[in-house]
């Protein structure tokens, strides 16, 4: 599988969307890998993970064709997430010549009912056609094409049941987890249950290299640290295990070279808008 990074940022993108401190300066001076878009990823072309206000852009910068994408796994409802708008457009007259003629959209209740409020009246009964809600429930394991993919609870709002995911395919595993504090015990147990080395992690690391403590609803590099070293613990991640921190706010402060001095020395890289990884 490949895992490409469409946007690495927290909500308000970093440099943020109306912000002039000291590391959004930073980043627009620097640009390059610092220059980090809403978070956005996609595995082989064709199963997005999330849909934020930064898709349109996504597509603008040449790595993303939406029109390909078969399934859509959404995390939950924050608008750096689920930009539901852009799903009004999918067909009809606004969209010709899709190469995937359904868009099968993988989310909670919350996540639904906010796109269905949001299109009202201007979701055309074509459009309507083109897409297919599924609500899910937390470990309960679902297919997609090739993939097999569980919705994992994240510990991270109180207001609905945000997950994050493991997709599987031909026994390779990617773990995507954004936007979630530290695991909960149930989701230590699935994963040590499984018997097997996820291939890839990849960690919510929205505060940099600050902590965020056990109950945090966000995580920095010393809650990557310990997520790493419990997954290690059970079996649920080995030697061979990419570690790859994501999700970033500016105030975490630290740019890439520096974050990624940081992670390198506990064995985790930093991610960037484009990034690819194979596993
Ligand atoms: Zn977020
Ligand atoms: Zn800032
Ligand atoms: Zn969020």
């Amino acid at each position: 599988m490949k895992l490409t990074y469409l946007g690495t940022a927290a909500a308000e993108g970093w440099p943020g969307t109306f912000c002039n401190c000291t590391a959004c300066r930073s980043a627009r001076a620097l640009g390059g890998k610092d220059i980090r878009t809403r978070s956005q990823a996609i595995v082989d072309g064709e199963l997005l993970l999330d849909l934020p206000c930064d898709t349109y852009f996504h597509i603008l910068r040449g790595s993303l064709d939406l029109s390909a994408v078969r399934w859509l796994l959404v995390t939950h409802s924050h608008t750096d997430h689920f930009y539901p708008s852009e799903l009004i457009f999918r067909g009809g007259c606004y969209a010709y010549g899709l190469k995937s003629p359904k868009l099968e959209v993988f989310c909670n209740n919350a996540v639904r009912d906010c796109f269905y409020r949001t299109a009202g009246n201007e979701l055309l009964p074509e459009v309507a056609q083109t897409l297919c809600f599924h609500t899910l429930q937390p470990f309960e394991s679902f297919e997609a094409g090739p993939y097999i993919i569980t919705p994992l609870p994240a510990r991270h709002m109180k207001t609905e049941q945000a997950f994050f995911y493991l997709i599987e395919r031909e026994g390779r595993s990617i773990l995507y987890a954004h936007d979630t504090g530290r695991f909960f015990t149930e989701v230590y147990d699935f994963l040590e249950r499984r018997h097997t080395a996820v291939s890839l992690i990849s960690l919510d690391c929205t505060s940099g290299p600050l902590e965020n403590g056990e109950e945090g609803g966000h995580m920095g590099i010393p809650d990557a640290i310990c997520v790493k070293q419990h997954l290690l613990d059970i079996g649920a991640a080995n030697t061979h295990t990419r570690f790859v921190l994501n999700h970033f706010s500016h105030n975490g402060g630290l740019l890439y070279a520096e974050l990624s001095l940081l992670a390198a020395r506990e064995g985790m890289e930093v991610s960037w808008d484009g990034l690819e990884v194979t596993v």
